[in-house]
């Protein structure tokens, strides 16, 4: 077995322990893979640390750094249907979503590819005849990347992109449960020329491979995407050698239905929002506003559609969304519904696990609907990433605000309304990363992307994405140096 990339080299886990990946929609087996621990870590940090210190690439000027990214975007597109099935097997995702993950893959590594060729430094005015004074990016050093299950290639591809762009070398830590992609993503990189050392990849569970990470010395910077208490930890970790840290957090995110909105539209964007990839996404919808004169008419039509989706697995063509992760995700899935009719929401639909004997093997969970939710209840204050949406209502602008911000959380979050004045104004007023104005989930890789709040300390894509992988350096140059001659 040969899936860790340690200096250049394919190896197996210095253990020798390995872990059987399962689909999640059917228990089917998708691969057996290397896992790694501690001593593993400690080989892939040594390796970029001689990469970084001794190695052509944090040398390498940018035209052909940004060139090497060019090529790995052809690769990852040459690839789109191997890719796409990879990730759909590791995370039971409906194959078109998939297909969707591989392009934003692609558009990612195309964009360092060509943004880092125009990121100049600059030459400041020093105001004097005999000096001349430079700003200059430098790559950070090593990086540790560590990654979640949910859409692993992006995920990945949005970590591995920038920091390569800015000459940086890495260990990348993808998800135990979602390794697949990641393996082959390092194949890509390879094929494309990267100098060894540059990519080291480490599989295996995060408190055995990922922390080891987190606290190594040889670490200049951690950069994370997870959930908000794993991301508090390696935040603490980190700050023992105060590493840059970059951390992409959980969501709980507030879709806010004004009166004027178009009602069809809003409907139908409020159920992609949340039951898109079955609510494993940061930025779901999860949290539905709707403002009192159309709050019951709004949430029956939501719920009407909400239990006609069809549920299957990634090859399934009808399917409309997929499973959960694991069988320990959906039972925090349904401890989450219990807690929130604990305190008194109401279920409007699903709740439970379907009874259709095709999907017994899979692990998947209705789409769900609470209503009547207030502040001071669980299922607000905590982020399910499943199926479920809670909904509250609303009777002016100012409380919408004041609600949609009433949370730790501030990643994304939509505003519907007919009045464009109205929606701007309550998008600026809103604390989070990212509003869409009637639309919900676009993103595009030339826009920062990243949260307020717990939700994070980093931004990933767009110019500041890139920002995250660099120092920044001053340099003087005194063309006429003479003794000063102060303690002569
Ligand atoms: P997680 O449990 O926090 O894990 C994220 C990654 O960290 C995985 O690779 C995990 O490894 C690793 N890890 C676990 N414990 C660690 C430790 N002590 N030290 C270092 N690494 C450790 O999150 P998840 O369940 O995979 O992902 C879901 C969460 O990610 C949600 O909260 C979601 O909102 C968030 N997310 C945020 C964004 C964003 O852009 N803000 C995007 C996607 C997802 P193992 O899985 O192998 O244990």
């Amino acid at each position: 077995m040969t899936d860790l990339l340690i200096g250049g080299r394919w190896t197996g886990a210095i253990d020798e322990r390995t872990r059987e990946i399962r689909c999640p929609a059917d228990g089917s087996l998708v691969a057996v893979v290397d896992e790694g621990g501690g001593k593993d870590a400690a080989e892939a940090v040594a390796a970029a640390r001689q990469a970084f210190d001794q190695g052509p690439w944090p040398r390498t000027p940018a035209g052909p750094r940004g060139d090497l990214l060019l090529r790995v975007a052809d690769l990852v597109a040459r690839d789109k249907d191997a890719l796409a099935r990879a990730e759909s097997l590791d995370t039971g995702k409906r194959l078109a979503e998939s297909r969707l993950d591989v392009d934003d893959a692609v558009a990612c590594f195309r964009y360092y590819g060509r943004l880092v060729r125009t990121e100049t430094g600059r030459v400041v005015d020093t105001g004097t005849a005999h000096a001349v004074s430079r700003v200059v990016h430098e790559p950070v050093g090593v990086c540790a990347l560590i990654t979640p299950w949910n859409c692993p290639l992006p995920q990945t591809s949005w970590k591995v992109a920038p920091a390569l762009a800015a000459g940086n070398t890495f260990v990348l830590k993808p998800s135990e449960l979602t390794p697949s992609t990641a393996i082959a993503l390092m194949r890509l990189l390879v094929e494309a020329g990267l100098p060894d050392g540059v990519a080291n990849l480490v599989l295996g569970p995060g408190p055995e491979a990922g922390a080891p990470l987190t606290d190594n010395p040889d670490v200049d910077m951690v950069s994370f995407t997870g959930g908000l208490r794993t991301g508090r930890r390696v935040m603490a970790a980190a700050a023992g050698t105060v590493k840059r840290t970059s951390l992409e957090l959980s969501g709980k995110n507030p879709n806010v239905v004004f009166a004027d909105a178009d009602f069809g539209t809003a409907v139908d964007h409020a159920l992609t929002a949340v039951f898109r990839h079955s609510g494993q996404v940061c930025s779901a919808g999860a949290r539905l506003m709707v403002e009192d004169s159309v709050h019951d008419a709004f949430v029956e039509a939501v719920v009407h559609r909400a239990r006609g989706i069809r549920l299957g697995g990634p090859f399934d063509e009808q399917a409309q969304t997929g499973p959960l992760i694991s069988a320990a995700h959906r039972a925090r899935v349904e401890a989450y519904v219990a807690a929130g009719l604990a305190e008194g929401a109401r279920l409007r639909c699903g709740g439970i696990c379907p009874d259709d004997p095709a999907l017994a093997d899979g692990y998947y969970f209705l789409p769900t609907v609470l209503d009547g939710c207030h502040s001071g209840m669980s299922v607000l204050a905590d982020e399910s990433f499943g199926p479920v949406l809670t909904v509250e209502r609303f009777a002016s602008e100012d409380e919408a605000v004041r609600l949609a911000n009433d949370t730790v959380y501030g990643l994304a979050g939509a505003v519907w309304s007919g009045d464009e004045e109205r929606a701007r104004r309550v998008a600026s007023r809103l604390r989070l990363g990212t509003v869409w104005i009637n639309d919900y989930h676009p993103c595009l890789p030339q826009a920062e992307w990243g949260g307020f709040k717990q939700s994070g300390t980093g931004r990933e894509l767009g110019p500041g994405g890139l920002a995250e992988y660099r120092e920044t350096k001053h340099i003087w140059r005194n063309t006429r140096p003479r003794p000063r001659g102060w303690f002569a």
